[in-house]
């Protein structure tokens, strides 16, 4: 029997040590969906493969077809796009770690995702030119545009019986408003409120494009109370709201996304 080999078009998220001299290495593939490859003696000096792949890159990869647990072996593998300005700054290269490591914890292996891969490669594409506080906007951005993507986005949805509120009571395990005529189904449902501004905000970064997103923030002046940009209203309550939210529908650890919104918001 022949041994077929696929081709496909690849973000690089995720390089981890296997043994001295090997990696593990996780892609989003654009027509394969999420995959692993071995890369034996990827560190050795005369590797095929040094330099060729890092966390961020478009890669071209070749692999055979038939892998195991979505462990693929790979043939060939040549850099697409390097994507050279998110190494110009370290605020960009941990964004786009950040955003490579969420997508690895949240789409589903070997699910072919062709709009997730794409809204990917434009945040990593875009995050190359932004400034420290606009990476804190394509963060955002991605995750809101990911929520929607795998079909897990909260729904914000008006009651039509209750007349519109500043303030909509939230059922986080349920991802949905509340209120007497759509009642909640646990006995203890915690909530949260939600203002109508970080509600919109929410459906305007998931509906709008990433380039888009950021234009318009150019344009505002607003800061908050410590004279930091802050471009929209209801941001401090998305980026509360997004972690929360966040923790309880996704596999995703807390911890990394403050520290990382931290460094780039300024503490
Ligand atoms: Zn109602």
């Amino acid at each position: 029997m022949a041994i077929r080999l696929l081709k496909s078009e690849a973000i690089c998220l995720n390089v981890r040590p296997f043994s001295k001299t090997s990696h593990m290495v996780t892609w989003l593939t654009r027509t394969h969906g999420c995959l692993t490859t071995p890369i034996k003696g990827a560190q050795r000096p005369k590797s095929a493969f040094l330099g060729k792949y890092d966390i961020g890159y478009t890669c071209e990869l070749i692999f055979y077809a038939h892998g195991r647990n979505g462990v693929h072996h790979i043939r060939e593998c040549s850099p697409l796009n390097v994507r050279e300005g998110l190494h110009h700054a370290w605020f960009r290269a941990a964004a786009a770690s950040y955003l490579c490591d969420l997508t690895l914890r949240t789409i589903p292996a070997e699910q072919i995702h062709d709009h997730l891969y794409v809204t990917l490669a434009t945040a990593l594409e875009t995050l190359q030119h932004c400034q420290r506080h606009e990476a804190s906007l394509a963060v955002l951005w991605y995750e809101c545009a990911l929520l929607q993507g795998l079909g897990v986005a909260p729904d914000f949805s008006r009651c039509p019986h209750c007349p519109e509120e500043t303030f909509l009571t939230f059922s986080l395990e349920e991802g949905r408003g509340i209120c007497e005529h759509r009642p909640s189904r646990l006995r203890q449902p915690v909530t949260m409120a939600l203002h109508t501004e970080m509600r919109h905000l929410f459906k305007h970064f998931a509906d709008t494009p990433l380039p888009t997103v950021l234009e318009s923030a150019r344009q505002s002046n607003r800061v908050d109370d410590l004279g930091r940009p802050e471009p929209f209203s209801g941001m401090f309550s998305l980026r509360r709201f997004l972690g929360v939210f966040m923790t309880e529908h996704l596999d995703v650890l807390p911890g990394s996304r403050r520290t990382m919104l931290d460094v780039l918001i300024g503490g």
